[in-house]
C-alpha cells in the first residue's frame, strides 16, 4: 500500500489552538523524548514549530511525516496528548481519553483538551467537562486560556512537575463562531526589520510579507493578539494593549453572544 501523502492546510486566523500548540511546545522545550500526540490532524501537528501553520489532514498522514509513533506502552518521560472537547461526549471517545488510557503513553501524562466548540462557551459548560475528567480519573484538572501563553506554558510545567495524569482544558472559543470580530492588530511596517518571526511562530495566514516589511490582513486578522508577544521589536500593536489576558479572553467569549 502506498504511503499516505501528507497535505498542508493552514489553521485560522485567531484560532485558539494555536495558542496551546505554542504552550506545549515552550513547555516541553528541554525535556528528553517527550512525545506530543493527537486524535486527529491539526491537534497532532500543529505543536510543530514552524509548522503551527500545518495540518497534514490526519493521524495516519501525520505519522509518517514526523517519524514518530503514538506509544501505547508507557515508554516516554513525557506525553501531552491533544484533543478535542467533542472527543469526550461520546462514551467510547471518553473512555480512550481517560487518565487509565492516557497512563499507558508517559510516565508523566498530559490530555491538552481543545475545548473552543459551540458546547463549551459558558463557564457552566467548562465545569462540566472539567468534572467530568474528574470522572475519567484525573487527579489534577486545570481551565486556562490558550491565547495567554505565559499561563498555559505554566500550567503545563506545573502538571509536568506533579507527575502522574492530569488534563488541561485550554479555553477560547473558536473564531469562526464569533458574531463580532475583534479589532485587528497591525504591524507598524516603517519599523518592522522583516525578521519573519511573527510568521514563524505563529504561521497566521493574516500576517504576510510585503518586503520589505510584514503586513496584517485587517479583513483576516480575528485579534487575537498572539503574534504580538512574538515580535522582538515590539512593533506590532493591538488596541487591546491595556487589557490583561483575562479581559482579553472575556471580550472573546462576549464576541459570541453580542
Ligand atoms: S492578532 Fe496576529 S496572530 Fe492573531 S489573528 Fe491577528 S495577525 Fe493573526
Ligand atoms: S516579528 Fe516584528 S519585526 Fe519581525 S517581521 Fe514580524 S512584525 Fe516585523
Amino acid at each position: 500500500m502506498a504511503a499516505p501523502q501528507p497535505q498542508q492546510g493552514v489553521l485560522c486566523a485567531g484560532c485558539p489552538h494555536r495558542g496551546a500548540y505554542l504552550a506545549a511546545k515552550y513547555a516541553t522545550r528541554g525535556v528528553r523524548g517527550h512525545v506530543l500526540c493527537g486524535d486527529v490532524g491539526c491537534p497532532a501537528v500543529g505543536y510543530l514549530y514552524p509548522a503551527a501553520a500545518t495540518c497534514p489532514g490526519g493521524m495516519e498522514r501525520l505519522l509518517p511525516r514526523y517519524h514518530q509513533e503514538v506509544p501505547t506502552e508507557p515508554t516516554a518521560p513525557l506525553c501531552v496528548h491533544f484533543a478535542r472537547d467533542t472527543a469526550l461526549d461520546n462514551d467510547a471517545g471518553a473512555a480512550s481519553l481517560s487518565a487509565e488510557a492516557l497512563s499507558r503513553e508517559g510516565q508523566t501524562a498530559v490530555l491538552a483538551v481543545l475545548a473552543s466548540s459551540a458546547a463549551r462557551v459558558t463557564q457552566a459548560e467548562l465545569e462540566d467537562l472539567g468534572q467530568r475528567l474528574l470522572g475519567l480519573g484525573y487527579e489534577t484538572v486545570v481551565i486556562v486560556d490558550p491565547l495567554d501563553t505565559e499561563r498555559a506554558e505554566r500550567t503545563l510545567r506545573d502538571c509536568f512537575a506533579a507527575g502522574g495524569t492530569s488534563a488541561v482544558i485550554f479555553a477560547s472559543p473558536c473564531t469562526l463562531l464569533m458574531k463580532e470580530r475583534l479589532e485587528p492588530a497591525e504591524v507598524d511596517r516603517f519599523t518592522c526589520v522583516g525578521c519573519h518571526r511573527c510568521w514563524q511562530v505563529t504561521g497566521c495566514p493574516a500576517l504576510s510579507f510585503a518586503p520589505p516589511a510584514y503586513r496584517i490582513d485587517s479583513d483576516q486578522c480575528a485579534g487575537c493578539d498572539l503574534c504580538v508577544g512574538t515580535c522582538r521589536t515590539q512593533i506590532i500593536y493591538t488596541p487591546r494593549l491595556r487589557m490583561t489576558p483575562e479581559e482579553r479572553n472575556t471580550l472573546r467569549y462576549q464576541a459570541l453572544r453580542s
